[in-house]
């Protein structure tokens, strides 16, 4: 196999990994959903405070920051997925946002999202994992997963963004997924009211005052 490139056994072992990593976002509840209503009415409003914590797929864009290897990925499997992205009638939003893959229900990218997308937990989620004691980390921006947890560094190979060429095992992808896994599992055993207290609590300190 040639190494560095996107075969699809590379972009098959990308997908396994975002769906696991998909599956322990889904343990966030409403968060995403209360965070993008609170930054449309925010928007709306001509709110300015706090923009910096707006929804990420409304003030990021990251399709157009990744546009070499998503476009070549994606091509893989639709070659007019770009045409077919349902565009939100948003304006102008901060950043370069909004993203063009954001639909009126989430991303409309269904699998092999860049890879920001796939490891990036917001400072809201960082909140909340840190109040259940899941992790200890700085929760005041951003961090890519593999900042707080120990990881195999695979993803940029797998995705054919890495520097150099690299090989990948299938060792590495199976201790990538027990991993994420791990944390999913410590998360998922805490009863689900004090999880949803402990987002409750987060989306009271970011302002998120809609309710889904
Ligand atoms: S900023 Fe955080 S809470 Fe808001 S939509 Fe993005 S990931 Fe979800
Ligand atoms: S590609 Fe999808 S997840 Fe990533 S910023 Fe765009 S809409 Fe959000």
């Amino acid at each position: 196999m040639k190494p560095n490139a996107t075969n699809g056994r590379y972009l098959k072992w990308f997908n396994d990994i975002e769906k696991e990593l998909w599956r322990l976002f889904a343990l966030f509840g409403d968060l995403c959903a209360r965070c993008a209503l609170q930054t449309l009415a925010d928007s709306e409003s001509g709110r300015r405070e706090g923009r910096a914590d707006w929804c990420c797929c409304m003030i990021d864009n990251q399709v157009h920051d990744n546009w070499q290897a998503l476009n070549a990925n994606q091509n893989r499997f639709d070659s007019g997925w770009y045409e077919k992205l349902q565009r939100l009638e948003l304006g102008r939003m901060p950043g370069n946002g909004p993203c063009p893959a954001l639909g009126p229900t989430g991303c409309q990218l269904k699998k092999v999202r860049p890879i920001t997308c796939t490891t990036q937990l917001c400072n809201k989620m960082l909140a909340v994992l840190n109040k259940l004691d899941l992790v200890k980390c700085p929760a005041h921006s951003a961090l890519q997963i593999e900042d707080f947890l120990e990881l195999p560094d695979i993803l940029p190979a797998l995705y054919g963004t890495a520097r150099k060429p690299q090989r990948v095992s299938l060792n590495e992808v199976e201790q990538y997924l027990a991993t994420v896994r791990e944390l999913r599992f410590r998360f998922r055993a805490i009863p689900a009211a004090d999880r949803q207290a402990a987002i409750d609590a987060v989306a009271d300190q970011y302002g998120l005052k809609i309710k889904t």
